[in-house]
């Protein structure tokens, strides 16, 4: 082994410890008492469940993670990419086709990977918590419509990608970023039209107490009620979420079937004002320009690396090649993600303390949005106690009981007195609903982290 690749190997270890030291760390601050806050809420036997989830998926999100590192290492040195470079490169056809094939079949191997990990979280472990809905139908359904849409939209950008480094010199990162960001921008915006009703069906508001109420206090903040559905969340999972994504015309406020049954109307109301909030201080746009930003900086750094050999050599890789350069750049990388991970989880917390202000402000009733946030933790077994260190690494939304207190402090205190720039976890990483996600670009912004 070089010294390049040792260095490389020991820098993804670190990661993996790191995270593995935030789960145990989590599972140590698992306490027996409920806290006085969630008295009434939780009682004994569903905060005992919430604590057994806790260490459910965290056993499965370690197997999970160190089977992917080995798996890795274990293609790394056996000379899989090299091996795959050949066999890319065999079928002739220039630098764009052989790219198509290496990367694609990357792709696969770790969609293949991955899949019994998705099948346990689905059907076994959400199965034995009593959360899934999800048939096997369901199940293959989506992963033939996620195939197919990173095939019909995937594939074309990387495409794109290829040819340009291929043959635009040196200016090619900035002509691939003007091509990314056209993309995604205009996938963004034609996410919620036009690809998330694949995965699920969208309905206007029924008429009734709620749509009237939702109409009083959407017309209150100017917002219209056109953009406003509901979501059949119960087709996968008994979870209750809402979430805002999109911008412009195609913007679109989802509030899941499974929240409108359990929430009183007030409480909804609050729930639709944070989504709202979401929209008002223009989470998702800035989320894209920051993504965008992030995307920009990595593809001029890519450019510098990508002729050198030692990237090469590190992986075993005999002829330097865009796509090679591009996928080992994306391991080299792991260490950088992971720091700009945590960074953007603290900025997402930021913004869901912010759209818990303007919903206790706009309501004047932030003591309804307590409630359905307690309700909804519950119901969904959240951990009540988690480690500041899993929060810094995980969390997109901030623990329950700090957002409690956030929202109570925003009605009398100072603005912003409370607030803690802490970051959430991703809200993209778990349960259903991941594939529209991921292929609508940024994640919605969402009510809950999980
Ligand atoms: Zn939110």
């Amino acid at each position: 082994m070089n010294p390049v690749s040792a260095a490389i190997l020991a820098s993804l270890l670190v990661v993996r410890a790191v995270e593995t030291a935030a789960a145990i760390l989590n599972l140590g601050n698992l306490r027996p008492e409920i806290p006085p806050e969630m008295e009434g809420v939780y009682d004994r036997q569903a905060y005992g469940r919430s604590q057994e989830y806790a260490r459910a998926t965290a056993r499965a999100g370690l197997t999970r993670q160190w089977v992917d590192l080995a798996a890795l290492c274990a293609f790394w040195f056996a000379g899989g990419f090299q091996a795959l470079d050949e066999l890319a490169r065999a079928w002739g056809g220039g630098p764009v086709l052989s790219g198509l094939l290496f990367v694609g079949a990357l792709l696969l191997l770790s969609a293949l990977l991955s899949l019994p990990f998705s099948v346990h979280a689905t059907f076994v472990l959400e199965e034995r918590f009593g959360f899934n809905r999800t048939t096997p139908r369901t199940f293959v359904l989506d992963r033939l419509k996620a195939l197919a849409l990173a095939l019909a939209l995937g594939g074309p950008l990387l495409a794109a990608v290829l040819a340009i480094f291929a043959h635009a010199g040196r200016s090619a990162w900035l002509l691939c970023w003007a091509a990314v960001a056209a993309y995604t921008l205009v996938v963004q915006f034609v996410a919620p039209r036009w690809i998330m009703p694949l995965f699920n069906t969208f309905t206007p508001l029924p008429a009734g107490e709620l749509r009237e109420r939702i109409e009083r206090y959407a017309a209150s903040v100017r917002f219209s009620l056109e953009n406003i559905f509901l979501m059949d969340g119960s087709r996968r999972s008994s979870r209750s979420n809402a979430f805002f994504t999109g911008f412009g015309r195609h913007r679109r406020i989802a509030l899941f079937d499974t929240l409108v049954a359990r929430l009183a109307p007030a409480e909804l109301v609050a729930v639709l004002a944070h989504e709202i909030g979401h929209y008002t201080r223009r989470h998702v746009l800035k989320g894209t320009i920051l993504s965008l930003a992030h995307t920009g900086a990595m593809l001029w750094v890519l450019s510098l690396l990508m002729s050198r050999r030692w990237l090469y050599d590190a992986f075993l890789v005999e002829r330097a090649s865009v796509h090679a350069g591009l996928v080992l750049f994306g391991v080299l990388l792991t260490p950088v993600e992971f720091v700009v991970a945590v960074a953007l989880n603290a900025w997402s917390r930021k913004n869901e303390h912010e759209a818990d202000r303007f919903a206790a402000e706009t309501t004047g009733e932030p003591e309804q949005l307590v409630g359905a946030l307690k309700k909804l933790s519950e119901q969904n077994l959240s951990n009540l106690t988690p480690h500041p260190l899993q929060v810094a690494l995980h969390y997109s939304h901030p623990p329950l009981l700090r957002r409690i207190a956030a929202i109570r402090g925003a009605g009398s205190a100072s603005p912003g007195a409370s607030e803690s720039t802490a970051r959430e976890g991703a809200a993209t990483a778990h349960g259903p609903g991941r594939e529209h996600r991921e292929a609508g670009g940024m994640p919605p912004a969402s009510l809950l982290g999980r």
